[in-house]
């Protein structure tokens, strides 16, 4: 019996068209082949785990195909999201029918933070991320934002909350914001620690300004991005899936 209430993640590949500077992803992730994506799948299934992740690196550009593997997801049961940055989407994303929503990024409200955070791959990503909200809100297909709190943008949560509870206003279908607290590890991570460290208090006051909000959407403080009670994270390293710390077979 699979719940939509359990989530697994799976983390494709490390490739990606960005150099986001908070990136936490480690390039020693291994690719996984379709055959291996799809095993990832009936653990899934074993665990009963019904809310699946796809997720890079950037899963877009997963050769096996990202759309591939969402509609074998969804025709086995899952509810399938898709983590992208969202420059590489084909031009029927907002309709496929396999995803139940896209988790996209969004930094600040202010192109300027924005596009510090995440250059690369795009003249002004945070033009691209506007664009993909809007297409989406015109479908009426709901999205999940999330937001990566550091020294660089914590005092711009409140601007953002304003420009989010804005766009649900006008029928933009928010399932939920998260705010991943900063993790000086990774490929940009490790780079920026030190100008983008956050300290937890500092972390906890800026999210319990937009918390402390009426907003139309559920607000979500997630403080170590590496490790949840609800979430599990798998890929393969050495041949071998991962989940968490443990090796599988
Ligand atoms: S955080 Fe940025 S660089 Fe890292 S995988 Fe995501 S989009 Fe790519």
């Amino acid at each position: 019996m699979l719940d939509v209430n359990v989530v697994g993640v799976l983390f494709l590949h490390a490739g990606c068209n960005m150099r986001c500077g908070f990136c936490i992803t480690d390039d020693t992730c291994g690719s996984m082949t379709l055959d291996e994506a799809l095993t990832t799948l009936e653990v899934l299934e074993a665990r009963g785990v019904g809310n699946v992740v796809l997720g890079g690196g950037e899963p877009t550009l997963w050769s096996p195909g990202v759309f591939r593997l969402s509609a074998e997801a969804h025709a086995r049961g899952f509810l399938v999201q898709i983590g992208t940055n969202g420059i590489v989407l084909p031009s029927d994303y907002a309709q496929n029918p396999s995803v139940a929503r896209y988790v996209l990024p969004l930094e600040s409200a202010g192109a300027e933070i924005h596009d510090r955070m995440r250059p690369g791959g795009a003249a002004s990503h945070h033009a691209v991320m506007l664009g993909r909200l809007e297409e989406l809100r015109k479908v009426g297909r709901q999205v999940t934002l999330s937001t990566v709190v550091s020294a660089w943008n914590a005092q711009e949560l409140p601007a953002l909350a304003d420009w989010l509870s804005r766009y649900a206003e006008q029928g933009g279908r928010i399932h939920a914001w998260h705010l991943y607290r900063f993790v000086p590890e990774g490929r940009g991570g490790e780079v920026n620690a030190d100008s983008m460290r956050i300290s937890l208090a500092d972390y906890e006051a800026a999210c319990e300004e937009v918390k402390g909000r009426t907003l139309p959407f559920s607000v979500l403080k997630r403080p170590d991005m590496r490790h949840s009670k609800t979430v599990d994270f798998f890929w393969y390293e050495g041949g071998r899936l991962q989940v968490g710390s443990e090796v599988w077979a």
